[in-house]
């Protein structure tokens, strides 16, 4: 059977609803995860979706799939990421599927998938496009039953996060996956929050539910400004990301955030392990180090963060894109809404504004990310050239396309995992350098494209 092979990616699938998820692909897909499930072992699967309008249909045209090869499905209904994941961390289903665009326009779906309480991803993808189209599907009976997964989720963060007092703030759903559990989950809290967009609403009417665009917080900021809140918080469309901006309005990346996460962990375990991705700011690596813990720079993705993080036992990790993971009394996976309840315990212990807290970090001068086309079919040969190049002349490190270190600053060239471009940023501790380096970075690429695309 032929189905379009973009659409499986290195930590998803996804595509457009009318043209890339037909009903019958769809349906394949769900006979292909139920056969690589049960040949895994596991025959109890666990379904949820976000709120998108597709969502309906496709949920039933995978759980159609997956009972054909005899896997039983528990049908989780509606949820965000983050509530599902724990729904997988601690039921008994051994595998599970969540179908979410994430933070994609409302015409995409998608599907992120879950193998004993693990990622499923990259080679095991690639696997699931081979059993499609050699048909090499198992077949059987599986039953359809369904199970609540809200409840138990906010009893388990409440019994392990403790809020000592209100804090005020406003938080931001984006119509999307958040808004499903967000309000029970504070008020559980003991919390009073200021919500905007919270009606879940798949045709995103209100802005785009993406929190690493500065354009669709301004929302929050004004409310935080106009209302004198603590803080805001916003979340992408399945809430496995997070967005914060501070009393001054000014936007906490993931890198700064994961500052206040780690000297708050290390109250408690000193001397631990903190990972974050090759894009986050050297003030973060400087800042964990001085703290007394051990930074650990990995490369980019929710699927490899996750995974390294079971390697090292790390109790905690971050992405510069707002994913964040916790392992210290949680499960380790990244989940925006539990992520707001441990800030908001830091906060609510401390007399300082949130702005006060990270004071004393130094502000480097970054680059956002920068997307650079470049097809699919060089790009890596590409960052193998600039990476050769670096080496011979500065220290670097390589797990993860090439971070070179300057005597001042760092700069970033790797293949996206998911679309056919480079990315790259660089930091510096002034905008002149930062600009240099940027030139230096970008000269290299050149070169490179010059050998490799003849
Ligand atoms: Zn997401």
């Amino acid at each position: 059977m032929q189905v379009p092979a973009h659409i499986f990616r290195e930590y998803d699938v996804r595509g457009v609803v009318e043209s890339d998820l037909l009903p019958a692909t769809v349906t394949a897909l769900g006979r292909a995860l139920g056969t690589a499930f049960r040949r895994a072992g596991a025959t109890r699967v666990g379904v949820a979706r976000d709120v998108r309008p597709s969502g309906d249909a496709i949920r039933d045209q995978i759980v159609e799939g997956l009972r054909s090869t005899g896997c039983d499905v528990v049908d989780y209904g509606r949820a965000s990421t983050g509530v599902f994941y724990h729904a997988q961390a601690t039921g008994q289903e051994q595998a599970g599927v969540v179908i979410t665009g994430s933070h994609n326009p409302p015409e995409f779906n998608g599907f992120k998938l879950v193998l004993e309480g693990g990622s499923f991803f990259g080679e095991q993808i690639q696997e699931l496009l081979r059993i499609i189209e050699d048909e090499d599907f198992e077949t059987g009976e599986g039953s359809l039953s369904s199970r609540e997964i809200l409840e138990a989720y906010v009893a388990d963060v409440v019994s392990k996060v403790s809020i000592d007092r209100p804090v005020r703030f406003a938080y931001d759903s984006g119509n999307g996956a958040a808004s499903l559990g967000a309000s029970a989950l504070f008020a559980a809290l003991g919390q009073k929050p200021v919500a905007l967009f919270d009606e879940p609403d798949g045709s995103f009417p209100n802005h785009h539910p993406d929190p690493t665009i500065p354009e669709f917080l301004t929302d929050l900021r004004d409310t935080v400004l106009e209302q004198g809140l603590e803080l805001g918080v916003a979340y992408d469309g399945d809430a496995d990301r997070i967005g914060v901006i501070d009393e001054r309005g000014e936007i906490l990346w993931g890198d700064r955030l994961l500052i206040l996460y780690a000297r708050d962990l290390f109250e408690r375990m000193p001397g631990a392990k903190v990972i974050h991705d090759v894009k986050c700011s050297q003030t973060l690596t400087d800042a964990v180090n001085a703290a007394g813990g051990e930074a650990v720079v990995w490369k980019t993705g929710h699927s490899l963060i996750k995974k390294k993080m079971k390697e090292t036992g790390a109790p905690l990790a971050g992405e510069m894109s707002g994913h964040l993971f916790f392992g210290e009394n949680w499960y380790g996976f990244d989940d925006a809404l539990f992520a707001t309840a441990r800030l908001l315990a830091i906060l609510a212990r401390e007399s300082r504004p949130l702005s006060e807290l990270l004071a004393d970090i130094p502000r480097l001068e970054a680059t956002p990310e920068i997307r650079v086309d470049c097809s699919d079919a060089t790009k890596f040969a590409v960052v193998d050239h600039v990476r050769e190049h670096f080496r011979a002349i500065a220290p670097i490190v390589d797990i993860d396309g090439v971070r070179v270190q300057f005597e001042h600053g760092w700069g970033l060239v790797r293949a996206s995992n998911t679309q056919p471009a480079l990315v790259v940023r660089v930091e510096a501790d002034t905008v002149e350098r930062r600009d240099a380096y940027r030139a230096q970075v970008e000269e290299a690429i050149a070169q490179a494209r010059r050998v490799v695309e003849v």
